[in-house]
């Protein structure tokens, strides 16, 4: 269903909506024309100047209600995260909690766009800045969290009083519906809000031709974010970009082994591997490779693959079969070069497995830079272990990538936190910590992962546009 003006509205073409562990169709979806692509453009334009000058107060009180209303609904939202995309119920419960701290987080922080006033270089004058919302937003997200990733985005867009056009992951857009449900129920005013599914060219041509969308945020692959990059250009779109990833995670040898191999699962296997700060090479110093790497095999093969609305399944299907071969892929190009196969290795389509997506969580060694593990984002759950020797020489080959999301460093040494925090070429920095993304604290890369930031303060800075007024008084 797609979501223009306040109506659920449908059209006559429409897609398949998949469930990845078994490849039953769940629901068939309307795609949006170009013509109700154009309906949704005027809807958010006419909204918002109700929604900008409305006080973020009243703002906020939409923004609480949507967070509780997702709250109450968790346990059948979460089950249609699961279903669609195929992350294990508990991980969908923990994302929802991620997507309604969002919400709460930038009800309250759209209460503190304060401006500023600078002192004049003159008498007569007085000088302030405001901050003024960017205008009407369309949004693209991806699969990986279906929920969180449209949170962080409309949240402080709405609080900022940015009027809002999703476009959501075809894959996921049964979650979409949900959120957008919830900011109904809520009363968020007709056109503040839109959803629309399908082509995602067809409808994002149509955002980024006018010029009454004034800002593009999206996350997905670096490959489809430089292309929205250059189709901005003509209308000079603010953007923002959340990109791919490359991440490392670095164990040096005065680092606790138990707890950074505990750690790696949290950090490479949550999700099935499938997250833009997922760790995708694990580099440990030579002194501790083979205890850390026996330690890891161990964890990984205490994983249990499977439907992730059964319980006890830690590691769901991959999203489709072109990201089961990606990782088949990458796992003979690195074993035809030498890496040995420590834990997993194999795709799973028999038994219980045989409609799915599924593969075995594994574990590689003997990995060497020169393999296609070490320079592309797996994106599955494959963790191949390097060796290095030095602070020096790990930094380097951990900088040695054009992506900068997130990284991660597994240390008890104070001076080398701090060395080595401050040299690693990312936007975020885990130090013996697997999980560092929250809404209060910023989100983002440097290089070809990405331009600003989501979460924090800065996340709503992205909706927002200085107004710079010079006033000169009567003499
Ligand atoms: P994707 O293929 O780039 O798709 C992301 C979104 O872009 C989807 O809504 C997709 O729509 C849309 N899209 C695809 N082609 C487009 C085009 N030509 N014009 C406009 N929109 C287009 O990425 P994905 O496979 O969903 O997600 C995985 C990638 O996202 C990974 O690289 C991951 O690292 C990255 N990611 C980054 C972050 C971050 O915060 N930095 C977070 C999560 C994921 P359809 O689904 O309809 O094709």
């Amino acid at each position: 269903m797609l979501y223009i003006n306040g109506e659920w509205t449908k059209s006559s073409d429409s897609f398949e909506v998949i469930n990845p562990a078994s490849s039953e169709v769940l629901e068939n979806i309307s795609k949006a024309s170009p013509e109700q692509t154009n309906d949704a453009i005027d809807a958010a334009n006419a909204a918002f100047p109700m929604w900008s000058k409305l006080p973020a107060i009243k703002r906020a009180a939409y923004l609480h209600k949507v967070a509780d209303l997702l709250r109450e609904r968790m346990d059948h939202i979460a089950a249609i995260i699961t279903k669609e995309m195929g992350k294990p119920l508990p991980e969908a419960k923990g994302e929802m909690s991620l997507a309604i701290d969002y919400l709460e987080w930038y009800a309250e922080e759209g209460r503190r766009i304060y401006g500023e006033t600078i002192p004049a270089s003159t008498e007569n004058k007085r000088l302030m800045v405001i901050q003024q919302p960017v205008g009407v937003v369309g949004a693209i997200t991806p699969w990986n969290f279906p929920i969180a990733m449209i949170t962080r985005k409309l949240a402080p867009a709405l609080a900022a009083g940015c009027t809002f056009i999703l476009k959501p992951a075809s894959a996921t857009p049964l979650t979409a519906i949900e959120v957008i449900k919830a900011c109904h129920d809520a009363g968020i005013p007709k056109g503040v809000v839109n959803v629309l599914h399908g082509s995602a060219s067809t409808i994002v041509n149509e955002l980024m031709a006018s010029p009454n969308v004034h800002k593009i945020t999206f996350t997905g692959s670096t490959e489809v974010g430089k292309h929205l990059i250059r189709q901005s250009a003509d209308t000079v779109k603010k953007v923002s970009m959340e990109l791919g990833g490359n991440a490392p995670f670095i164990v040096f040898e005065d680092a606790n082994i138990e707890a950074a191999a505990e750690a790696v699962i949290a950090s490479k296997f949550r999700n099935a591997g499938q997250t833009c700060v997922c760790t995708n090479r694990i580099y440990v110093h030579e002194s501790i490779a083979e205890e850390f790497s026996k330690a890891l095999a161990k964890n990984v093969n205490e994983l249990v693959v499977g439907n992730g609305l059964d319980s006890g399944v830690t590691i769901g299907p991959l999203i489709d079969e072109g990201a089961v071969s990606k990782v088949e892929s990458h796992i003979s190009d690195a074993t035809e070069k030498g890496a040995q196969v420590l834990a997993g290795g194999s795709r799973l389509n028999e038994g219980e497995f045989k409609d799915g997506f599924f593969f075995q969580p594994t574990v590689l060694t003997n990995v060497n830079d020169d393999m296609k593990v070490s320079s592309e984002e797996t994106f599955g759950p494959i963790a191949p272990v390097f060796n290095f020797s030095s602070e020096e020489e790990v930094i380097e080959r951990a900088n040695n990538t054009e992506f900068g999301l997130a990284s991660y460093i597994f240390t008890n040494n104070n001076s080398r936190i701090i060395r080595v925090s401050e040299a690693l070429d990312y936007g975020i920095v885990g130090v013996n910590d697997p999980l560092p993304t929250v809404a209060q604290a910023p989100f983002g890369g440097v290089k070809e992962s990405g331009i600003g930031r989501e979460g924090g303060r800065q996340g709503i800075i992205e909706f927002l546009e200085d107004k710079f007024i010079s006033i000169q008084m009567d003499e």
